[in-house]
């Protein structure tokens, strides 16, 4: 058997350190930009079970994975994510694991964020995309802003090392909110990215008519905020800004505007356990096979891993007039 690497690299010599988790594609909103409004969901045993995600996740960090984020659909409402969080922080103590983030739309904040602090989640992403309950119930069409508020006092209390609200920014639907959501996050004393939005899976609008680019909403923040920009990076495509006088910074992910493909560090694994190589393509491996087929095999499942980089496209090919390019939502891929 060949000698297992301690890292990840592709054959453009990127090194991948950075895994993204979807634990499951339900979820409690139906954003427009994402979902369908009547979605058939996965059926259960298709799912990776929670033994199986932390098993995955023991195998990236031990080839020198250092960042996992936990995405979904809601990941909140997966039944005993409280255990899988737990499971997931240990990593840190014996692995390259050195952050653990979520991204959630804080709907069930309330009963979690102690508990995923206590777990050890350093950082955590929630998306607002409006502060106007009405606008916020057309654009999620079953969320509720006051539940998302609640949640994101909850996560403040429960002292994460820091919190990031994400805005995917819509023509039409909340481009006047810009401002707003900024200052919003400024008097919270959290971050925000801006999003642009992605052509995944078939939905209702024409996206290319609801398009936003980062530019148009750096334009109008400037008219506003003095934004420097800054060096920082969270292992992520954000490029960020640091807002003058507060401790906010200001992000912009621009999938269509500002390709960060080469740059790229990370993959992404579905729900069902496909490790999906770029968001932009198909280019895949099933893991939950290799988990199945040769269960508890630490060494199989490593291998295939480390044979996923000869994979790995140089770059995703996104065209927001093109629809759909890809046919998975990205409920499915995990944001
Ligand atoms: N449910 C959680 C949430 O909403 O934060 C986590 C999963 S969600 C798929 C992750 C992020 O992807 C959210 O910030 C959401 O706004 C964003 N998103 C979903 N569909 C998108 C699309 N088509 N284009 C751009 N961003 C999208
Ligand atoms: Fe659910 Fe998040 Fe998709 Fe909205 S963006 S439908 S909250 S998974």
């Amino acid at each position: 058997m060949s000698e297992l690497p301690t890292q990840l690299v592709d054959r453009f010599g990127r090194k991948v350190t950075y895994v993204r988790m979807s634990i499951t594609d339900r979820c409690d909103f139906r954003c427009v930009y994402c979902m369908d409004e009547e979605m058939t969901f996965m059926p259960r045993e298709k799912l990776l079970t929670l033994e199986e995600i932390v098993f995955l996740l023991k195998a990236f960090c031990e080839l020198g994975v250092e960042k996992v984020r936990i995405t979904g659909g809601e990941p909140l409402v997966r039944r005993n994510v409280d255990w899988l969080f737990d499971q997931i922080g240990q990593l840190k103590q014996n692995t390259s694991l050195k952050e653990l983030t979520l991204t959630t739309n804080g709907s069930q904040l309330p009963k979690h964020a102690e508990a995923l602090v206590k777990a050890g989640v350093d950082r955590i992403n929630i998306s607002l995309d409006s502060l106007d309950s009405e606008r916020f119930k057309a654009l999620t069409r079953t969320g509720e802003l006051e539940q998302v508020l609640k949640g994101i006092e909850a996560a403040k209390q429960a002292g994460f090392k820091r919190i990031k609200l994400n805005a995917v920014i819509m023509k039409g639907r909340n481009e006047d909110e810009i401002i707003d959501l900024a200052e919003f996050a400024i008097n919270n004393g959290m971050d925000i990215s801006y999003i642009e939005e992605m052509p995944l899976g078939q939905v209702d609008h024409n996206r290319g008519e609801s398009y936003c680019s980062s530019d148009e909403v750096l334009e109008k923040l400037q008219t506003r905020f003095d934004l420097q920009p800054s060096i920082a990076s969270t292992g992520g495509p954000s490029r960020y800004y640091q807002m003058a006088g507060t401790d906010s910074r200001i992000g912009f992910i621009s999938p269509h505007s500002h390709n960060f493909c080469s740059s790229c560090n990370r993959v992404r694994v579905t729900t069902e356990g496909r490790l999906l190589l770029c968001l932009g393509q198909e280019h895949s491996m099933d893991l939950r096979d290799i988990i199945r087929r040769h269960p508890g095999n630490m060494d199989k499942l490593k291998q295939a891993i480390v044979k996923s980089m000869d994979i790995k496209p140089e770059g995703h090919d996104f065209d927001i007039e093109a629809k759909p390019v890809i046919f998975r939502h990205m409920s499915v891929t995990g944001g």
